[in-house]
């Protein structure tokens, strides 16, 4: 039972936004610019945001060589520099809105290991190039081979490494809370354990199990779905496909011998130093089909090969040892390009950063709020 209240200060907001992950704080942050009096609330399912925003590898990258040649095979030259240039900005955006203490960045590099099998990328390595230099100004893919023994790597599969000097990484973690505490200083609410259960056009309702019946909120603006690929439950449509990404985490190791972000394989895995513990995760293109799941769970296939390759190629000479595992869910479009997309005059989904929204997530939310002070036809 409402009280009059809570039915005048807790039910009726300018805008709700469905989801706590970079997405929704984004939209909220870039609402909150334009309308600063603006009643905004970020609705979350989880005690805290527990998307893809929590659990991914902290990479602050835009792409390797072979997932960029890949890309331009898919969507053409000019889509895929479009996407490249905004995770660039959307790097830069992460770094100037935060600070860079704040988000524990560091710029140690990204390197491509290249096997036998995928060295023909290299032909196109100059093309790529020719093609990025309007956005970054200069050379962005060179070889260092001499690197591979000096990591400890591998050298009888791995045969090349790409070394891009553009790519950074940062603590996840501490990213999202210096978020949140910035969400929360502009005087945006964000609203824990409420997740969304049902939209209908304007209306929002809320379940938790102390209610005995969803809570209904407004929003006399517009709503923002920001719920990554869980959007397609509330819009009971397939707007974008799940994926999942398995990760795991070894124990500080002495003497680690690398810094840096890591790509194989188009970026199917990927590792990176976090302190001198190892993070690598990956695999998905060993069970597409299984992984394109919202369960957060890890399975034997992909956690044995991920050990197996930490094991044979990364760490061969190296003792270690795995202490966590976990999994996120990514959202994935058929194209690999995000969507922005108005869905009725009360709501606007922002989704699929396709595995790279650490990147991509802050101008595509500049994109949705854009699309919002669009006339509406
Ligand atoms: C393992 C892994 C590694 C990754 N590594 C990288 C990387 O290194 N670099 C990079 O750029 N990107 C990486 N990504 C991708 C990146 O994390 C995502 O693209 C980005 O975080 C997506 O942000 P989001 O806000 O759209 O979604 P999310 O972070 O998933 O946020 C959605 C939020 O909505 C909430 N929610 C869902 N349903 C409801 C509901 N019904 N009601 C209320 N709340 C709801 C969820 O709890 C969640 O907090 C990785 C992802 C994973 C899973």
């Amino acid at each position: 039972m409402i009280s009059f209240w809570e039915k005048n200060s807790f039910l009726s907001y300018d805008y709700i936004i469905i989801g706590a992950g970079l997405m929704g704080m984004h939209i909220a942050y870039e609402l909150h610019e334009k309308e600063p009096n603006a009643k905004i609330i970020i609705l979350e399912r989880g005690i805290f945001p527990t998307g893809a925003s929590t659990k991914n590898a902290g990479f602050a990258c835009f792409g390797s060589l072979s997932e960029i040649v890949s890309d331009i095979a898919m969507n053409g030259v000019d889509n895929s520099l479009s996407l490249i240039e905004k995770r660039y900005k959307g790097i830069s955006l992460l770094k100037e809105r935060l600070g860079i203490e704040n988000i524990g960045y560091e710029n140690n590099g990204g390197y491509e290991l290249l096997y036998n099998e995928h060295l023909a990328v290299l032909e196109k390595r100059e093309e790529i190039n020719e093609l990025l230099f309007p956005i970054y100004k200069n050379e962005v893919f060179s070889i260092k081979n001499e690197k591979i023994n000096e990591f400890g790597f591998d050298a009888t599969k791995v045969k090349s490494l790409v070394f891009s000097p553009y790519e950074g990484q940062i603590n996840t973690g501490k990213m999202v809370q210096s978020y949140i505490q910035l969400i929360l200083s502009k005087g945006i609410q964000i609203l824990t354990g409420a997740k969304v259960a049902q939209l209908e056009n304007n209306k929002v309702y809320i379940e938790h199990n102390i209610l005995h019946e969803p809570m209904q909120l407004i929003a006399n603006k517009q709503v923002f779905i920001a719920s990554n690929s869980f959007a397609s439950d509330l819009l009971q449509t397939n707007i974008a496909k799940p994926g999942r990404g398995q990760v795991l985490i070894t124990k500080p190791i002495e003497n680690l011998k690398f810094k840096g972000v890591f790509h194989i394989d188009e970026g199917y895995y990927y590792f990176r130093n976090f302190e001198n513990r190892v993070l690598f995760g990956g695999g998905r293109n060993l069970d597409f089909d299984a992984e394109e799941s919202g369960e957060f769970k890890n399975t034997e296939l992909i956690i044995n090969e991920l050990k197996r390759i930490l094991r044979e190629t990364i760490l061969p000479n190296q003792t270690h040892e795995i202490v966590m595992q976990w999994a996120g869910i990514m959202g994935f479009s058929e194209n690999k390009l995000p969507v922005i997309k108005r869905i009725n005059e009360h709501c606007i989904v922002a989704m699929s950063c396709n595995g790279m929204g650490v990147a991509l997530s802050g101008i595509m939310a500049k994109e949705a709020v854009q699309l919002y002070n669009l006339k509406i036809d």
